[in-house]
């Protein structure tokens, strides 16, 4: 059976804080929020690999990166640290066919800034408010498995408007307690590579235990595999498809 790679990219600083802060999340998140999505999302045609922010490389060597087929990533109080080089690195690789779920704050992260040509702002509210989730496409493949609405009891609130372009596909909405709305789900094709935006995931709420948030993002993982990647390709046609009679006209002088 051939896997998909996946790899989940995680900062991984909150859960590593030396306060009591830190210790909360470490309660429900003890060896960061990649394990959890990584144990909540695990199946035989799955091969799942962690990375963080931390690691040689910042966690995404060359060779990781070509061996990744589906990546995901998780950024919030470093993305300026990521190297602008490493954006570059994911970004060519989304274009040749990587999948790319981006996850809750990572909405800032560069690589999705640099993916959808926009800044991604967002209104936002941390009062552990409580959200409703509802599927505004049955049909997606994203959205197998899971009920049409849910809730999530403590969430911090990401309201709209939301600065992503308009060529994305709405695959979750959410409303919140406070009465905001927000497009919490939704897909882009960027040259070869899918991307899905993914809201929920606020570090101090044990939103990556919840089984519906689970399926939807190992759907998502499926939805943005790759039939194959294309890290090579030629654009420059030296034999036409076809016999070409027409003769180029010469410029005149
Ligand atoms: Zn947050």
């Amino acid at each position: 059976m051939k896997k998909i790679k996946v790899t989940i990219w995680n900062e991984f600083r909150h859960e590593s804080q030396e306060s009591d802060a830190g210790a909360y999340i470490r309660s429900f998140y003890p060896d960061g929020m990649h394990a959890v999505i990584a144990k909540n999302i695990a199946a035989d045609n799955l091969d799942i690999r962690c990375a963080t922010l931390n690691q040689p490389e910042q966690g995404l060597p060359e060779a990781l990166l070509q061996d990744t087929e589906v990546l995901l990533w998780w950024g919030h109080a470093a993305h300026k640290e990521v190297k602008d080089t490493l954006v570059d690195r994911i970004q060519k690789r989304v274009q040749a066919g990587m999948g790319l779920i981006v996850l809750h704050s990572g909405h800032f992260s560069k690589i999705f800034k640099r993916m959808m040509g926009s800044s991604c702002s967002l209104r936002w509210r941390d009062v552990g408010e409580k959200e409703r989730l509802w599927c505004v496409d049955p049909s997606h493949p994203i959205a197998q498995g899971v009920p049409e609405t849910f809730m999530l009891p403590y969430s911090e609130m990401y309201g709209e408007p939301f600065a992503i372009p308009d060529d994305g596909k709405v695959v979750y909405m959410s409303w919140y307690e406070g009465g905001n709305v927000f497009r919490s789900g939704v897909c882009f094709q960027r040259e070869l590579g899918k991307i899905f935006y993914f809201a929920p995931g606020h570090e101090t709420y044990p939103i990556y235990h919840d089984e519906n948030v689970c399926k939807i993002i190992s759907n998502a993982v499926y939805w943005a595999a790759p039939a194959k990647i294309f890290p090579e390709r030629e654009t420059h046609e030296k034999v036409p498809t076809e016999k070409i009679t027409s003769v180029k006209p010469e410029p005149k002088l």
